[in-house]
């Protein structure tokens, strides 16, 4: 009964874990597939390592925090290594742009595209900066529990326009068509619509010049395999194959987790890492607190679900970037359908990621794995049949890639998986299958976002995705130092 649980081995149910354990709090992770990492699951197969999603790795500092408050060393655990450029930024005009944080040629960059952008592009380093260090370093790691808490935020966001768009503000700085889209997309990268989230998502930019992109030693795989030793090593337990059914209660309080397979754990306090929606409409939903509140958040805008396309080649293909995003010959009108419309565009723009540019280990010598994601509706926006769309989704991009950037592709192919909207159902439990939780946009975010540590559940807190700050590794690791800081004052109150 002396246990603290956390539901889920996400990266924010993880980096919970380990600050609880870190500050003396016996914590259990349950997670209900037989690896942790939620989202950063990994698949091994005939010597391919395939990190089944983020990719991208920005602020170091937050990881290395988490190995610092435990007394430890990251470096002793997992090894970071640069990537550059940060992005290729590909066009289906054949016209590229390589983004990276070296200032005088990320504006030779811009320069190509558009000479009188450069200056603009000044500017809105400046405004990106500026959201940086109120949105990132001063609120992203404090919990949003009281409207007075948003209120004293107000100034700011005012002072930033953060009722505009991230699209609004990119076009006030730059002209280019093609330079806006290079400097507006990142919001999609955490759920967000560049036409609807709140310009605050600008952030990410100055985030990505402040510290860079890297990519762990071994894939995304190896940095969470580093978070779960480090966890145990402080004395933290871990439960696999461990899917929480509902939770037990009484009065105001949990206490217990029942799991599937019959398993009881009871506990002092819980946070879950599972999706919102699932947490309150399902694990809670006999309680009348999670009931009602599992209703209100089913009705809430969720983020976009996603097509990921795993493959395997016996071809390196080491023309390309390490991350590469294709635009394609839509980016508004596709984004629209993507967020509202009911159907699956014929059109597509892809991320690649092409790990063995920097890290070869990830494939039998002379190969390489790849993965290849597309931003698509999810199943509340489209109610598709994955069983059938995705099979046809796949060849249509293993078309494309062929003729743009993998020439050869099929006859190199030794393996491929895919993961659809069904999947981040079934497998992660996520609501509608979205990829990343409630849609960030300025009326679902911070006070108004699920709070950290429930209002009514006396002893129930969440991290991850869908609380405060939302989706991303550096944002679930916030949300994580949140929600710590609330359990720690209360275990000490
Ligand atoms: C394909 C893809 C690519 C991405 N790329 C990037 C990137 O490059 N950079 C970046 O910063 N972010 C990226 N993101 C976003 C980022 O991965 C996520 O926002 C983040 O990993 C979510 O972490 P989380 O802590 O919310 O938990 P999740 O990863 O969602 O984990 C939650 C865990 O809870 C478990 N769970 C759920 N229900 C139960 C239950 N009933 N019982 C037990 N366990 C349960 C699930 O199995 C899961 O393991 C990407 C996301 C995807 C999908």
């Amino acid at each position: 009964m002396n246990e603290t649980l956390v539901i889920g081995a996400g990266f924010g149910g993880l980096a919970l874990a380990i600050r609880l354990q870190a500050a003396g709090i016996p914590t259990r992770i349950l997670e209900q597939r037989d690896k942790p990492g939620g989202r950063a699951y990994v698949y091994q197969d005939q010597g391919f390592t395939f990190d089944a999603g983020p990719t991208v790795i920005t602020d170091p500092s937050a990881l290395e925090a988490l190995f610092e408050v435990a007394g430890r060393n990251m470096h002793d655990y997992v090894t970071l290594l640069p990537v550059r450029p940060f992005y290729r930024l590909c066009w289906e005009s054949g016209q590229t742009f390589d983004y990276d944080n070296d200032q005088a040629a990320l504006e030779a960059e811009i320069r190509r595209f558009a000479a009188e952008d450069v200056a603009g592009y000044q500017r809105f380093l400046a405004y990106s900066r500026a959201v940086f260090n109120e949105g990132y370093l001063k609120l992203g790691t404090v919990p949003f529990l009281a409207f007075r808490d948003m209120l004293s935020a107000a100034p700011q966001l005012i002072r930033l326009q953060a009722w505009r768009s991230v699209y609004d503000k990119v076009a006030e700085f730059i002209q280019d068509d093609h330079l806006r889209q290079a400097f507006s997309f990142h919001s999609l990268l955490v759920g967000g619509n560049p036409f609807a989230t709140s310009s605050v998502y600008t952030l990410i930019h100055a985030l990505e010049r402040q510290w860079g992109v890297w990519f762990p030693q071994g894939g995304t795989g190896a940095l969470i395999n580093g978070l779960v030793k480090l966890f145990t090593d402080l004395g933290g337990k871990m439960e696999l194959n461990a899917k929480v059914e509902h939770f037990t209660t009484q009065g105001h309080r949990v206490t217990g987790a029942q799991l599937v397979d019959g398993r009881y754990f009871p506990c002092r306090a819980l946070a879950s890492n599972a999706d919102v929606v699932h947490t309150y409409q399902h694990l809670l939903g006999q309680h009348p607190v999670g009931a009602a509140r599992g209703k209100k958040l089913a009705a809430k805008r969720m983020s976009n679900s996603l097509f990921v396309l795993y493959f395997g080649l016996n071809q390196p293909h080491a023309q390309l970037a390490h991350h590469t995003v294709c635009f394609g010959p839509r980016y508004r009108e596709l984004i629209e359908d993507i967020f509202h419309h009911d159907g699956l565009a014929d059109d597509f723009s892809l991320y690649l990621h092409a790990p063995c540019v920097t890290d070869p280990s990830l494939a039998p010598p002379g190969c390489a794995s790849f993965y290849v994601l597309a931003p698509v509706p999810h199943l509340g926006t489209a109610n598709l049949d994955w069983a059938v769309e995705g099979p046809r989704l796949r060849e249509r991009i293993f078309d494309w890639l062929e003729a743009h950037q993998m020439p050869g592709l099929r006859s190199q192919l030794v393996t491929h998986r895919i993961f659809t909207p069904f999947d981040f159902r079934d497998e992660l439990s996520a609501h509608q299958g979205s990829a990343f939780s409630l849609e960030p946009i300025l009326t679902q975010s911070a006070w108004f976002r699920p709070h950290n540590r429930d209002s009514q559940m006396a002893n129930l807190y969440l991290v991850g995705a869908g609380t405060h700050p939302g989706a991303g590794i550096p944002g679930v690791i916030g949300s994580a130092k949140a929600t710590a800081s609330l359990m720690i004052e209360d275990r000490d109150r």
